[in-house]
């Protein structure tokens, strides 16, 4: 595959002064090229209190400066001797890389912290390799050129580059994270927009990665612009992680950008309430301002999001910021991920715990990617107890049963007498005894 690597995705970034460096940067050498200053970060960043505003509101000074290294990240979080070896063994295999932003939302006193999990390597990761598989989904069979994936009829999904701000530790793309950072070449993106061009059926592009918007806003236009060329393109999604690890990156230019291009919808990936901050909640915002409606797909992962209270919270955090709980996912089957996943069983329960006690508009659905490209399969607890072709026995949130008539046929006169006899005749011979 031909990719621009991170040396020449860093020499573009020189000469159109936008790019994103690549992970080498530690907090230790930019902490060294930061003059003092006085001027106070954000208040719930004590951290980081000594970096100025104008570089913690600046998302590339945030990617300049990534925590990438054991010993970065033992600058902020007390790690023992064995801790600093075992990540070191992990990151050998999984690399890690957190944005000074999300590592600010970790409470460093607590090791079960769920930005923390989501964000620091653990053991468990190279420990239980020996289950999982590298590409679950299937995903690399079914590219039709480099980086387009055509699956489905009507859509297509472009994978513009493997990098990402913040790398979270269940990533269903974890196998991509060994290939060095790449964004796609003007060619390769050249031959994407010529396949979806000559394939008329393909209505929806979905723009993911890695994070696509880790590209400047510039060369993100280049595609979206060359996307809305397309008569049959009606709508684009981009799938990004940017509101919740790196929220800066949401700026006006972006969003300007953004509205001159719609139908454009942008799903994010909110895992945890404590991911919503003001900064996250004023990108969303932005984004909700200027045409782009925002979803939310998240993963349910073993202590960090797996009880009712956690997604309840989360739901209701994101209804208020204007986002739309939109999917919550089975952790996927991905190799290093297994001391997150939790049983479907989790997955359902939380709905049930859901459903009912807070409104629809709260309430995800509860999905399934299946393995080998078999596509999502909602899964909710089972509300039906009994049917006939009359009848349905179903039960409420509280457990309460409830009687419901089954309507069948064209709604005529004669239809509906006779439904009602044989109706009446059924309930003689067995009357229900639940409520109404
Ligand atoms: S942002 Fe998405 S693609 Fe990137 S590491 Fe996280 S889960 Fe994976």
């Amino acid at each position: 595959m031909k990719h621009l690597h991170t040396a020449a995705l860093q020499e573009d970034a020189r000469l159109a002064e936008e790019e994103p460096p690549g992970a080498g940067a530690s907090m230790v050498k930019e902490e060294e090229d930061e003059p003092p200053s006085t001027k106070l970060a954000l208040d719930h960043q004590p951290i980081f209190s000594h970096v100025p505003a104008e570089n913690w509101n600046d998302w590339k000074w945030h990617l300049r400066n990534r925590i990438v290294t054991v010993e970065g990240l033992a600058q902020y979080m007390l790690l023992s001797a064995k801790e600093q070896r075992h990540l070191k063994m992990v990151i050998s295999k999984y690399p890690m890389s957190i944005t000074p932003y999300y590592l600010s939302l970790v409470d460093m006193h607590d090791p079960e912290d769920p930005v923390r999990k989501q964000a620091v390597p653990a053991i468990e990761e190279v420990a239980l390799a020996g289950i999982g598989f590298d590409d679950p989904l299937a995903e690399e069979g079914c590219s039709v050129v480099p980086g387009l994936v055509h699956r489905y009829p009507d859509r297509v999904l472009m994978v513009l580059t493997d990098l990402c701000p913040t790398l979270c530790r269940h990533c269903t793309r974890k196998r991509e994270w060994h290939h060095g950072g790449w964004v796609r070449n003007p060619g390769e993106i050249e031959a994407m927009l010529d396949y979806i061009r000559r394939n008329k059926n393909v209505r929806d592009v979905i723009i993911s990665g890695g994070d696509p918007l880790i590209l400047s806003t510039r060369r993100l236009e280049q595609v979206i612009s060359g996307l809305r060329r397309i008569d049959h393109v009606e709508i684009i999604r981009i799938g990004s992680r940017f509101p919740v690890v790196l929220p800066q990156r949401i700026d006006d230019e972006l969003c300007d950008m953004l509205s001159d291009y719609g139908p454009i919808w942008l799903n994010t990936h909110f895992n945890h309430v404590n991911e919503i901050t003001p900064e996250s909640a004023s990108a969303c915002d932005r984004l909700v301002r200027s045409g782009v409606p925002v979803n939310n797909q998240s993963v349910l992962l073993r202590g960090v999001n797996d009880s009712v209270k956690a997604q309840t919270e989360l739901c209701h955090g994101l209804l208020k910021i204007k986002v739309r709980p939109y999917y919550l996912y089975q952790c996927d089957e991905v190799r290093g991920t297994e001391h997150l996943r939790t049983p479907v069983e989790t997955g359902i329960k939380i709905i049930e715990g859901m459903r009912g006690h807070t409104s629809g508009l709260g309430v995800p659905t509860f999905v399934i990617d299946l393995p080998q490209g078999g596509g999502k399969v909602p899964l909710q607890p089972d509300y039906v107890l009994a049917q006939t072709e009359e009848k349905l026995i179903l039960r409420n949130y509280e457990g309460r049963l409830f009687r419901y008539r089954n309507p069948s046929g064209p709604r005529t006169r004669s239809n509906a007498h006779n439904g009602r006899k044989r109706a009446a005749a059924k309930q003689k011979a067995a009357p229900f005894t639940v409520g109404s």
